[in-house]
């Protein structure tokens, strides 16, 4: 079959972002998620299951599925702005490991037509599932949310060990660049020590210069209520620039990494 005909089920398509790789991108979000993070702020990503929400009092259908053909049609609508910014296309999700089959081909559509490529994703898959996209991958934003097994387990619903090892073959691996990004999560990962372990273990990795951290933020809530399911992160106030700026110097105590707060 060729490769352009491959389906995958997306649930939105976002132009012109700049928090997702270099330059001006379009990002397509994939349906699907193996974990289950209490803050996430794209609750409808998480079932792969085509879904209805609730916005604005309407019903809206979450999840379409389309074949790679169209898919890098759309985003080949956003070229003239890759051009002069040096963007291109991001995946995100979900998680786009959990549609290997669509994502390494979509991203073969998009580097066969000279785009940049990114994901973001926070690898916990098969190593193998990320092998399948190194090929065409120019950039991957890795997620690594906490060093500890029992708290990642207790607030994503999954344990950490996988994703850990996945970070360091990747970096092991050098066929693509990594940049280790951290949602920075009250109650969760907030304190200096847990983010100066995170980043200890970015800095381990081979290869990797850049550690991203984003701030929690409330924008997700309303899809909860419109999904029929409770915000589990109700009454946490997301960090102050202040409490930011101190992690970012905890960073900068332990190790050697370009430190950014936001993507
Ligand atoms: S990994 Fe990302 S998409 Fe999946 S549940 Fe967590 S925040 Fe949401």
């Amino acid at each position: 079959m060729d490769y352009l005909e491959t389906k995958g089920r997306v649930f939105d398509i976002q132009r012109y972002s700049i928090h997702d790789g270099p330059g001006i991108r379009t990002i397509v979000f994939l349906k699907g998620c193996v974990l289950h993070c209490r803050w996430c702020c794209n609750p409808e990503s998480q079932e792969y299951a085509i879904q209805t929400m609730k916005v604005q009092g309407e019903d809206k259908v979450i999840g379409r599925d389309v074949t790679v053909r169209e898919m890098i049609e759309e985003v080949e609508k956003d070229r003239p702005y890759y051009y002069r910014s040096g963007g291109g296309l991001t995946l995100s999700g979900g998680e786009c490991l959990c549609q290997p089959e669509f994502a390494r081909d979509l991203l073969r559509a998009a580097k066969e037509r000279g785009i940049n490529t990114s994901i973001e994703s926070m690898a916990c898959a098969p190593f193998e599932r990320i092998e399948m996209l190194l090929p065409y991958l120019d950039l991957y934003l890795m997620d690594i949310k906490h060093t500890n097994p029992a708290k990642h387990q207790e607030f994503t619903g999954r344990s950490n060990e996988l994703m850990l090892e996945n970070a360091r073959k990747t970096a092991l691996a050098g066929r693509t660049k990594l940049v280790i990004r951290v949602p920075v999560i009250p109650t969760f990962n907030d304190t200096v020590e847990e983010i100066q372990g995170i980043a200890r273990f970015a800095a381990s990795l081979p290869g990797v210069d850049k550690i991203h951290l984003l701030p929690y933020h409330r924008l997700g809530q309303d899809k909860y209520e419109g999904l029929g399911r409770e915000y589990m992160m109700e009454g946490i106030i997301p960090p102050s620039m202040e409490h930011m700026d101190t992690l970012k110097k905890a960073v900068h105590g332990v190790c050697s990494l370009d430190c950014q707060i936001g993507g």
